[in-house]
């Protein structure tokens, strides 16, 4: 086990005390619910597609801080994607946050996360908005748990 501070970075801690696009998303093309059974986080994602570009996206949920943290940094790393990478993005995110290992791609702000593989409980944490988020562009609005 690592320092639990190497993790809960200021970044982490500023994103969860004041979370980005944080509320419903009224004109919504498509939404997905998310629940971490291991920790009892849970988020609804909001997002509106133009074409094959996340034009705007939002979440509401409760959750540890750093499944909000996530969710917040997510949809600011998200907006303004097309929905080909976002997938990207999210299969970057997910190895980062399995492995530590950082990908070649510029993942910015993400690399905030890299720290949370050494914990595996908050992994599920980590990448639960990722996974409800790939369900939403995948147009499957079903609850989406990470096991
Ligand atoms: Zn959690």
């Amino acid at each position: 086990m690592g320092d639990l501070r190497e993790l809960y970075q200021e970044l982490i801690l500023d994103h969860n005390q004041n979370p980005r696009n944080f509320g419903e998303l009224d004109d919504a093309t498509a939404t997905a619910d998310g629940f971490n059974p291991l920790c009892g986080d849970r988020l609804t994602l909001y997002l509106r597609m133009i074409g094959d570009v996340v034009e705007d996206l939002k979440f509401v949920g409760t959750g540890c801080a750093i499944s909000k943290a996530s969710a917040s940094i997510m949809t600011t790393v998200l907006k303004g994607k097309t929905r080909e990478e976002a997938f990207d993005l999210f299969e970057m995110f997910q190895k980062m946050a399995t492995t530590g290992e950082l990908p070649n791609g510029d993942l910015g702000k993400l690399a905030v996360l890299s720290g949370v593989y050494k914990y595996p409980v908050r992994v599920k944490c980590a990448v639960l908005a990722w996974h409800t988020a790939k369900s939403a562009l995948a147009g499957k609005n079903t609850l989406t748990k990470t096991e």
